[in-house]
């Protein structure tokens, strides 16, 4: 179980959080040097000493700190996640925005936001400063969204219960919007006990998926797009990322498939203590002018 600090709650820090999970019980573990390089080196991480109450730093994401899994742990009472001081967030779902990497001051579109996780993420590492246009289709997940970003002292976010391929690429109102964060339906075949799709839901969901990433494509100043799923298949992961340069061979986006450099794939899964899990980035051409002088 993985919780984020969320540095937009008022007065939070380290030193606070730690306090505060002392006094409910918890025991920080700190390893040493020789384990945190052999676990960087293994994508499964650490290998804590037995103890519910014991919890750590993520040894890829430091941002993340690590628990017992939920009904072993004692994190339940911890009252920081209700004032939004922490949040429970999966380590491969913080992958996207990591990768995507929007800075303080940027314009964002997050195209399927709901509940929001990512979408509270990025507005950390912004400080809240810049945009981030959430959209979502499901009015209900938007709603939920909208109490969640309350909880988290999110004020950098604008909503709107929205299907993004409707979004119209020429209004003004995005014309500035640099990075893209796509995290669109999927069969959710990376979470525990899935049902097994059917093929023609399987399509849909892809044809669904490769629009989304094509449209946001289409934005005048885009420049970073972070494409996730919380799917297995190959379908729905490397297969989308493969066509979408294919049906768009005009646009000068470099693409990382499997195949030839998958430096900007990454996939993880039980093994890796996450879920099953898949994100891409697409980074637009740079055209760099080297000058002999
Ligand atoms: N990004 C969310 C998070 O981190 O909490 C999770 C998103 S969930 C996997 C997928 C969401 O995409 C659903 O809420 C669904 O309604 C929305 N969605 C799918 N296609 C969409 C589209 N074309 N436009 C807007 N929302 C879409």
């Amino acid at each position: 179980r993985y919780a984020r600090i969320n540095m937009l709650a008022p007065g939070v820090t380290w030193g606070q959080v730690q306090r505060h999970l002392q006094e409910t019980g918890h025991i920080f573990w700190r390893p040493s040097l020789k384990e945190k390089r052999e676990a960087a080196r293994r994508s499964a991480g650490l290998k804590p000493p037995d103890g519910k109450k014991i919890y750590y730093r993520d040894v890829h994401l430091p941002e993340l700190l690590v628990f017992r899994p939920m009904g072993q742990s004692y994190t339940e009472d911890v009252e920081m996640f209700d004032e939004g001081a922490l949040v429970f967030q999966q380590k491969a779902s913080a992958f996207p925005a990591i990768a995507l990497d929007p800075p303080r001051g940027a314009q964002v579109i997050d195209a399927c936001a709901a509940p929001g996780s990512k979408t509270s993420q990025m507005a950390a590492m912004m400080c809240n400063e810049g945009q981030i246009f959430a959209f979502d289709r499901d009015g209900r997940r938007l709603k939920t969204m909208m109490t969640l970003m309350q909880q988290r002292h999110v004020t950098c976010v604008e909503p709107a219960e929205k299907d993004f391929l409707k979004i119209s690429f020429k209004d003004a109102k995005y014309r500035n919007v640099t990075h893209f964060l796509l995290d669109p339906s999927c069969s959710s075949s990376g979470m525990t006990a899935q049902p097994l799709t059917k093929p023609a839901e399987m399509q849909q969901l892809a044809k669904n998926q490769k629009e989304v990433i094509l449209h946001a494509m289409r934005f005048p100043s885009c420049q970073r797009i972070a494409y996730s799923t919380c799917s297995v298949h190959e379908q729905e992961n490397e297969e989308v990322v493969q066509d979408v340069p294919q049906q768009k061979p005009s646009l000068d986006f470099s693409r990382h498939p499997l195949f030839a450099g998958a430096e900007r794939c990454v996939r993880s899964s039980w093994e890796d203590q996450t879920i099953g899990f898949f994100c891409a980035l697409f980074v637009k051409n740079e055209i760099l002018i080297l000058s002999s002088s």
